[in-house]
């Protein structure tokens, strides 16, 4: 009895096998499987389907300092169904894209500094939007030198948006929402938005000035994004209460180690350079403590670990439950809660 079962299975077994290689290595068979792939490919995570609450999205993690499966510096903040983006460097659009991010609800893209690692993917955002259906211009915020970037953006990819308009059609792509459109806001100022109140908070970067950080407070729940910035007593004041802020961190150790490694070229000034205007992980502790900050997030690494050994000398000194984040990570604050839903990609 046993062995006709092992017998049969077996048997199963290599009918399966044989229909998969059959599958696999016909037309029909490829289209068949593509077709499912492709549908599953357009689902947009867990994570981002449901309209309630404050969530986030890391669509860049990285700083100038380059890692594999890292774009550089943008957060994607969703209040509800409304979308907001706080800067976009490099690769962020790709990260953002393959996310599935529903940039036909993009609201607004707030700059912290002008820096090309946060403001290179501006174009990028603005194209994909445009085509995913946003309904008005993409406003983009930001400190004084806003309407500079906005403006020479624009020049650099009008050619750009009248070959889209000239393929496509006005009607799927009308040109006067391919133009971006630049909106001040000055440090310490608030953006009252139905139950989503945006405030901006100077933060210490320099030599760059302005530098501002942009804090979220949406149905009770809160998020602050530092930007590049030293621990100061004003960016504790804007952490305080929140229930996340991601922050720009620098690990001294690594650094000092790629200064070390660089000695006798160009590159060993710039590693010495960047160590005064980043928050080093080891001020991070009294930044928590001061601020009551209910769970820290590390981004815009400086550098990127990209192995164990990085990690594990980055996480020196960090306060405990600290997260290292990765692209593609989610943050979930439900309303009426206080859990913080981490969802690593
Ligand atoms: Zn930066
Ligand atoms: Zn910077």
């Amino acid at each position: 009895m046993m062995k006709n079962v092992v017998k049969f299975l077996a048997g199963l077994s290599i009918l399966a096998i044989t229909i998969g290689i059959g599958v696999w290595n016909s037309r029909a068979g490829q289209d068949w499987l593509l077709e499912h792939a492709v549908a599953a490919a357009m689902k947009r995570p867990a994570g981002l389907g449901e309209p309630e609450g404050l969530k986030v999205f890391l669509c860049g993690t990285s700083s100038p300092l380059p890692a594999p499966g890292r774009a550089q510096a943008c957060v994607a903040v969703f209040a509800g169904k409304s979308l907001y983006l706080v800067d976009a460097g490099a690769g962020s659009a790709q990260v953002a894209a393959l996310g599935r991010l529903p940039l036909e609800h993009l609201e607004a893209v707030f700059l912290t500094h002008f820096h090309s690692d946060h403001i290179a993917a501006l174009p990028e955002f603005n194209l994909n939007s445009w085509v995913a259906g946003r309904p008005k211009p993409m406003v983009v915020f930001g400190p004084p030198g806003v309407a500079e970037i906005v403006e020479g953006l624009n020049d650099a990819y009008r050619l750009d948006l009248t070959y889209r308009v000239a393929h496509h059609g006005e009607e799927l792509l009308p040109p006067s929402l391919g133009v971006m459109e630049a909106e001040l806001m000055e440090a310490d100022t608030v953006l009252d938005r139905e139950d989503l109140t945006i405030t901006s908070f100077q933060v210490n970067h320099d030599p760059v000035r302005p530098a501002v950080g942009y804090r979220f407070d949406y149905r009770g729940r809160s998020v602050v994004i530092s930007g590049d910035a030293t621990v100061t007593p004003g960016l504790i004041d804007a952490a305080t209460g929140a229930d996340l802020l991601l922050q720009d961190s620098l690990s001294l150790p690594l650094v000092k180690s790629l200064e070390k490694a660089s000695a006798g070229s160009r590159m060993e000034k710039i590693f010495f350079d960047i160590q005064d205007y980043h928050a080093h992980t080891g001020d991070l502790s009294g930044l928590v403590a001061k601020s009551g900050v209910r769970q820290l997030a590390l981004y815009h690494l400086v550098p990127p670990p990209r192995n164990a050994l990085f990690e594990k000398i980055f996480s020196r000194d960090l306060p405990e439950g600290t997260i290292i984040s990765q692209d593609g990570m989610i943050f979930e604050l439900p309303t009426g809660s206080d859990e913080v839903i981490v969802i690593t990609p």
